[in-house]
């Protein structure tokens, strides 16, 4: 076969980059969240219905998207983030790929309606399949509020790999108790869709917020684990030893209040709970990293939740050995005496 080389239009590009950026639901979530959290919210309410397939709104308090920008925040590869590759050595931001509302954009009905503070109206872009349909002026509170509707509704192949209903939400709620485990300072609330499902104070404090998510029941047990080495800090909350759960559900990983997955990071954690846990059993961590940014690439995937790590094996020791050493302390006093 002779076929002829050409560039991909717009709307299949996006749709191709959409594969891996929205892969369901709950990335569609993340992303609008993040870009929230980019802009300085401190509330943020997600509202879904249908687990997320019909609709997706994202309301936030924050700095807005001025008139001007706001088509350009649906074109591919724009960001107000950074401007070349060597801004991730000293990444501030959740995103930098300009990639979320443009891949959005081709496979939902979405619509933007933002107004930076400073600004007494503010506008409305509605985008479907990736065509512009409207632009215009609107009455809205400051701040930015995003509504995804129909997701997938012209990929009909993504829309059959999705799972059941109470799968697709699972992942919605599971993401959003993590992303406000990494943000105690800002206040989420989940509706699904007219039923409160979660509601984090925002107060800052992070055990707070534990309750919010995981129970207070669990919360109350907790142990605090907090330590230091050079410009490496660990923080957050540990299990005690008889605090179990059979999966990895209960760990969430936090790299500079980013959300992250990392197989060597978890299995520090268990080294650190040696000889105190049995096998096939996981312990319950919030655990907050903080390292600088230049020690560490989150331009792995197009998801951000890998990391790698420039000093892994040592930062790894210092996990393990902070976790060890917190249960250690515990130790000599039963969980009960000390939290009951
Ligand atoms: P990225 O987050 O990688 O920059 P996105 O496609 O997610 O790319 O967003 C594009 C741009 O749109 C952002 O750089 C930002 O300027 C703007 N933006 C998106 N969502 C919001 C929001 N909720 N509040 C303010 N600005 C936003
Ligand atoms: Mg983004």
């Amino acid at each position: 076969m002779t076929a002829e080389i050409k560039i991909l239009d717009t709307q299949a590009s996006n749709q191709i980059a959409a594969g891996e950026v929205v892969e369901r639901p709950v990335s569609v979530v993340k992303e609008l969240i993040e870009n929230a959290l980019d802009a300085g919210s401190t509330q943020i309410e997600i509202t879904i219905e249908g687990s997320g397939i019909e609709r997706i709104r994202v309301q936030d308090n924050g700095q807005g998207i001025p008139a001007e920008e706001l088509p350009l925040a649906v074109l591919r590869h724009a960001t107000s983030k950074i401007r070349s590759i060597d801004d991730l050595m000293q990444l501030q931001t959740l995103g930098f790929r300009g990639e979320a509302l443009p891949s959005i954009a081709s496979v939902s009905r979405l619509e933007i309606i933002s107004r930076p503070p400073a600004e007494i109206s503010g506008r409305v872009l509605r985008v479907e399949g990736g065509d512009q349909l409207e632009f215009d002026h609107i009455g809205s509170p400051p701040g930015t509020t995003i509504t995804v509707d129909d997701l997938f509704y012209n990929t009909p192949a993504r829309r059959k790999f999705l799972k059941s209903k109470n799968t697709e939400f699972g992942q919605i709620s599971d993401v959003i108790g993590r992303l406000s485990l990494a943000r105690p300072d800002v206040s989420f609330i989940l509706k699904h869709p007219k039923v409160l499902v979660l509601q984090t104070p925002g107060r800052g404090l992070l055990l707070e917020s534990i309750g919010a998510v995981l129970g207070q029941a669990t919360a109350r047990r907790l142990l605090p684990i907090s330590c230091v080495s050079g410009d490496w800090q660990l923080k957050g909350y540990i299990s005690p030893p008889d605090l179990v759960r059979s999966t990895k559900q209960g760990e969430t990983l936090i790299v500079n209040q980013r959300i992250i997955r990392s197989n060597s990071i978890s299995r520090a954690i268990l080294e650190g709970y040696h000889t105190l846990i049995p096998a096939k059993v996981y312990p319950i961590v919030v655990l907050n990293l903080q390292i600088p940014p230049h020690e560490y690439d989150v331009n792995v995937h197009p998801t951000k939740m890998e990391i790698r790590f420039h000093k892994e094996k040592e930062l790894m020791e210092f996990i393990a050995e902070g976790v060890r050493r917190t249960l250690l302390e515990a130790h000599p006093v039963t969980p009960y005496e000390k939290f009951s």
